[in-house]
């Protein structure tokens, strides 16, 4: 039995029994891991609040078998997760990206940059309600770390440089746009022209979206790409868009 040190943020966290909890942890090293708490339901001071969900700790875990579930044999506060509760935008964007990171990630997978992504968010969210291009920068970190990212900077097809002006084709297939030769022969949606001229700027985090209705084309366009090649149904994702978009 093996015990190990680590960095975490705490994805989500439900009872076990009458005393244990069951908490799936984000670690830097190690990438998700379940783990158990035992005796966290009983005694006050056993964990104090340190595994309350989006918390940023310390923690230290027995890993008996390098697989499966771990068990918390430690854990301190780095940064806590107040502030979050302030507000519902805040909670169900928390709420969004640790159920992202949890379902687009496997256990035992070390994603270093994602962990500093989630961090930021979380960190973001405790100062302050985000907005739906705070929510889309950092759904696209995300998606580029996770090598998922929509190709918005060249032809998905052939490869060609497109003016930002005539970036309207975006086949949802491809996960990227095309220029005008490829357009006539593959399918694809055209969009307003600006929409991805503001993704382009969301993603670098300049501006948001010139005008309300590219906002909504943003989502819809990202809805339709992300059923399609990541096919998760995120049940925070619906709270989410009642909540923020
Ligand atoms: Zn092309």
């Amino acid at each position: 039995m093996s015990l190990r040190k680590d960095e975490a943020i705490v994805l989500s966290k439900r009872a076990y029994g009458e005393s244990d909890r069951i908490i799936h942890l984000f670690t830097l090293g190690a990438g998700k891991v379940p783990a158990i708490a035992k005796g966290a339901g009983k005694s006050q001071k056993r964990f104090a609040n340190t595994l309350e969900p989006f918390n940023h700790i310390r923690v230290e875990y027995f890993d008996k078998h390098g697989r499966g579930m771990v068990r918390i044999d430690n854990a301190d506060l780095v940064s806590g997760n107040n502030g979050i509760e302030t507000s519902m935008k805040r909670m169900c964007s928390a709420s969004f990206f640790a159920e992202f990171v949890d379902r687009m990630t496997r256990e035992r997978e070390p994603h270093g940059r994602l962990f500093m992504a989630l961090k930021e968010i979380i960190a973001f969210a405790r100062s302050k309600d985000p907005a739906y291009p705070d929510i889309l920068h950092y759904e696209l970190m995300m998606l580029d770390i996770l090598g998922y990212h929509p190709n918005f900077d060249t032809c998905v097809f052939c490869g060609a440089a497109i003016d930002d002006d005539e970036k309207v084709c975006f086949s949802r297939e491809r996960g990227g746009i095309l220029c005008g030769v490829c357009s006539r022969s593959l399918p694809h949606r055209r969009w307003s022209p600006g929409l991805i001229r503001g993704f382009l700027a969301v993603k670098r985090r300049e501006t948001g979206f010139e005008a309300p209705s590219l906002e909504r084309e943003a989502q819809e366009l990202m809805e339709g790409f992300m059923a399609y090649h990541v096919d998760l149904d995120l049940k925070s994702y619906k709270l989410l868009k009642s909540m923020v978009f």
